[in-house]
């Protein structure tokens, strides 16, 4: 059996996990993530970050990358919603719906949100890709561990993991 002694142990490598492993090492705490999928998970992969999301991370100098790369919501507009994509069937390429889902525009008559934003914070939200964002993370991080139990004991938490039979690994992650 593998023992580690960790102060901190975070479970599950999806958003939550993955910004707290960054804001501990931004602050020097040692720490282990565990993650059952043998790389970050494959869905859900969050894209949009709001305003409140972009406060946090600016205090640990992450924002300003992310900002400087990913699209800005005020090019957020003009969603479509139809059918398909593609096809020639009579319910295909049927638009049903088009709307300006963030209203993020400076313009007359596109809507007012892109003002609200701005006087309620600094800083505007940004559109950008989990994947592309997982690659921050300089947390030390156990792929294929799945934590099946876990029980308290005197001052500490002792949890229990196995590993998960090796799962074929999708390409290397993009780096930003
Ligand atoms: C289609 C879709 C689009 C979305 N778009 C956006 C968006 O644009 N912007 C946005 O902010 N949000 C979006 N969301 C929501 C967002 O993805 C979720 O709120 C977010 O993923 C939740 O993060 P989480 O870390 O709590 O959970 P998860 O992302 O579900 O991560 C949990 C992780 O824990 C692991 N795990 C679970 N149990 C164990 C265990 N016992 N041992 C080890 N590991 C374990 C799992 O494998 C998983 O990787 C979207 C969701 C969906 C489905």
């Amino acid at each position: 059996m593998v023992e580690v002694r960790v102060p901190v142990l975070v479970v599950g490598g999806g958003g939550c996990g993955l910004i707290s492993s960054t804001l501990l090492s931004n602050m020097g705490i040692e720490h282990v993530l565990v993650e059952s999928h043998p790389e970050t998970s494959l869905l859900p992969k969050a894209h949009v970050l709001n305003q409140r999301t972009a406060e946090i991370l600016s205090q640990y100098g992450v924002w300003e990358k992310i900002a400087s790369t990913g699209c800005p919501l005020k090019e957020g507009r003009n969603f479509r919603y139809a059918t398909s994509f593609a096809g020639d069937g009579p319910l295909d390429r049927i638009t049903f719906r088009t709307s300006l889902v963030f209203g993020f525009d400076d313009e007359p008559g596109h809507g007012h949100d892109y003002h609200v934003y701005g006087r309620d914070s600094a800083y505007r939200g940004s559109n950008l890709p989990l994947i592309r964002l997982e690659s921050l993370n300089p947390g030390k991080i156990l792929f294929n561990q799945i934590v099946t139990t876990f029980e308290e004991k005197e001052n500490m938490y002792l949890l229990l993991f196995a590993t998960k039979p090796q799962a074929k690994k999708r390409s290397i992650l993009p780096t930003m």
